[in-house]
């Protein structure tokens, strides 16, 4: 199951683990990446 950033429309990836490489925000999930540039704020991106 290949999640998308709800910020970047890019695919969010897994690690081994299948723990994803960034974060929930309600249901949505944010990259990594995205997360880093916005910071606090990319909840208003999304
Ligand atoms: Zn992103």
């Amino acid at each position: 199951m290949a999640e998308k950033c709800a910020v970047c429309k890019e695919k969010v990836e897994q690690t081994f683990l299948g723990k994803i490489k960034g974060t929930f925000i309600g249901k949505k999930v944010v990259c990594s990446s995205c997360q880093k540039k916005f910071g606090k704020d990319v909840v208003k991106h999304i």
